[in-house]
């Protein structure tokens, strides 16, 4: 019923989010929810929300590098921002987009 719920508003879940991954556990669907209604349905790098991209958790500071599935630890963002992550914090990943950015207009101007 819930993966039901979030298929229809545009969120994939993975039948077995890390399961056999050392260091990850399972994130429950309600913990899900909670952190995409706390952020609002949309990706916190990019502010797009479904329908127009999938939504997914990531971690501020990634599992990899020692970083927890709880709460302050999860935000939403979008499949492309969290490809782009990689495992990256939050900040680093902030500060690139924003360098990007920032070349960007450089070389257009
Ligand atoms: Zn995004």
């Amino acid at each position: 019923m819930h993966s039901r719920l979030l298929t229809v508003v545009g969120i994939s879940v993975p039948a077995k989010t890390g399961a056999g991954v050392p260091g990850t556990q399972m994130i429950s669907i309600l913990t899900k929810l909670f952190v995409f209604s706390r952020d609002h349905f949309t990706c916190i790098f990019c502010g797009k929300g479904v329908p127009e991209v999938e939504l997914v958790l990531d971690h501020w500071l990634p599992v990899t590098r020692g970083g927890g599935d709880d709460l302050r630890n999860l935000m939403t963002t979008c499949t492309r921002c969290a490809s782009q992550k990689g495992d990256r914090t939050r900040s680093e990943f902030s500060r690139s987009l924003r360098e990007k950015n920032l070349s960007a207009t450089a070389s257009s101007a």
